[in-house]
């Protein structure tokens, strides 16, 4: 018997979907470039349906037609080298599917080439880690409608579930679905470098590591559950085998990251879309990495002497609040980069869908995606998440919690870089006038770049024959 599907790269990913679709009862053909790790993956799991092969030429020879190849090796060269090796060997509407963290730009190219060449190919962004892909991860694949629905059975057996729905959806053609994995990784950055200033304030009032896992704990009962605040109250509740100390405080702070947020950074400042939670989370990862300038700093530069101490008792619900609203603007800005790219490459995105197949599976899978979901249900061309019913009442319930959140971190001297950025996108969006007529002032002073008047009908431009400055 041929077999269902095929998977290339048996690293930790590619070893942990193999197990999960055979477990769904499909045949899978496996081929590692090494190739005695497919030897000894496929002998450590007998009577499993795996096809272990030595050549990609057998490998390809063992799938039933039209094949089903999904890729999981390193994200970049390494995926065009296969897509080269495969190339020769495949025959028309085969499919390739590279499920991959690839860049969106990589996706569409090998897409247009893999079309030239009479394949069909799926860039499926895979989100879950080793766990997720073991027992459902969340899928965002891209390329083709009729393709997808070769794919569909598959892919909606092995995706994890929510409310009986697959967490996975046809998110759109080309890169689309390496896109939207995109910016779920850098809501990912977002959403732990929140949960890590909630940490550091609650850290400078003197809670304990065993009082903040019972608060992380508690929050994952409420609004706040997730799979991101259930992973800080278990990992604060970790003590170090060796000295029984809690294990948090004797990791290093130097933050490490493999480019999606970057990317994502990117894209946004190419589409001049605000995301100012993400790139917080991103700089901050940045500035902790810099560890031993920062030890030089703080002998030298002042700051306050903390004294959060005095307002421990207020502060859990507080903290609440500012992380719960600084959230909500991170997703807030996250879907206005998908929104804005979307309309841009036309892939007609739904993103109460793409809300929807993040609830479960994935790094980011929370309670209120379902929220957001519902917004974009009842009004899809939504301008703005914080203007939907659920999100604006937050908002408005939290803000003065969140703003006496900030002002405490900034006399206290607790840097909080993101639940800072995320206000100031508030504070900025819901002003009706800014100061940017003082800057609009500026550009004409030194570059005659011409202005707009509040008494005067929109679309006039004017200019001012400013003094001259001397010097
Ligand atoms: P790695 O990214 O560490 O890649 C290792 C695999 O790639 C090995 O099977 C290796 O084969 C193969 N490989 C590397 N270079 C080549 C090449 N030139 N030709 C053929 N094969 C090659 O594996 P992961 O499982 O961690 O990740 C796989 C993909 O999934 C990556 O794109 C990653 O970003 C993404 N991903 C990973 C997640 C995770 O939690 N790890 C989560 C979500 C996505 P060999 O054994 O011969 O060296």
């Amino acid at each position: 018997k041929k077999s269902d599907f095929g998977l290339i790269g048996l690293a930790v990913m590619g070893q942990n979907l193999v197990l999960n679709v055979e477990s769904r009862g499909f045949q899978v053909s496996v081929y590692n470039r090494t190739p005695s790790v497919t030897d000894e993956f496929v002998a450590k799991h007998p009577g499993k349906k795996l096809v272990g092969c030595d050549t990609l030429e057998s490998f390809v020879q063992s799938l039933a037609k039209p094949r089903k190849i999904q890729i999981m090796v390193k994200a970049g060269a390494a995926v065009d080298q296969v897509i080269e090796q495969l190339i020769p060997l495949l025959e028309k509407d085969d499919i390739v599917i590279d499920g991959g963290n690839s860049l969106y730009t990589d996706t569409e190219r090998r897409d247009a080439y893999l079309t030239t060449k009479g394949l069909r190919f799926i860039g499926a962004g895979v989100s879950g880690g080793e766990e997720g892909a073991r027992k459902g991860p969340a899928i965002m694949p891209g390329g083709p409608a009729s393709t997808w629905e070769v794919m569909k059975p598959i892919f909606e057996s092995i995706s994890a579930h929510v409310d009986g729905q697959p967490c996975v959806i046809h998110i759109g053609p080309g890169g689309a679905g390496h896109y939207v994995k995109m910016i779920h990784n850098g809501i990912e950055y977002g959403d732990m470098q929140l949960i890590c200033e909630a940490y550091s304030l609650f850290k400078a009032a003197g809670f304990t590591s065993a009082e903040m896992a019972a608060i992380f704990n508690e929050w994952n009962e409420g609004e706040l559950q997730s799979y991101l605040i259930q992973i800080t109250g278990k990992a604060l509740e970790q003590k170090d085998p060796e000295t029984g100390k809690p294990l948090v405080e004797l990791i290093l702070d130097k933050a490490g990251q493999k480019g999606t947020g970057q990317w994502t950074q990117l894209n946004a400042a190419e589409n001049a879309v605000v995301i100012s939670t993400i790139n917080a989370a991103v700089e901050a990862r940045v500035l902790s990495s810099q560890k031993k300038q920062r030890v030089t700093a703080s002998t030298q530069l002042q700051g306050p002497t903390p004294a959060l101490d005095k307002v421990k008792a207020e502060l859990v619900a507080k903290v609440h609040d500012a992380l719960y609203a600084s959230k909500v603007i991170s997703y807030t800005q996250g879907f206005d980069l998908i929104k804005t790219m979307g309309e841009k490459k036309n892939w007609g995105l739904d993103f109460g869908g793409i809300a929807s197949i993040w609830r479960g599976g994935c790094i980011i899978r929370a309670r209120f995606l379902n929220r957001i979901t519902e917004a974009y249900r009842s009004e899809p061309q939504l301008a703005n998440l914080m203007l939907a019913p659920f999100f604006k009442d937050l908002l408005n319930r939290t803000q003065q919690n969140w703003r006496e959140v900030v002002a405490l971190a900034v006399t206290n001297g607790i840097p909080v870089p993101a639940f800072s950025a995320s206000l100031g996108y508030y504070d900025s969006y819901r002003s009706a006038r800014l100061s940017a007529n003082l800057l609009q002032a500026q550009r004409d002073f030194f570059g005659a770049h011409t202005y707009e008047r509040t008494d005067k009908p929109e679309g006039q431009w004017f200019h001012t024959d400013w003094p001259e400055v001397i010097g």
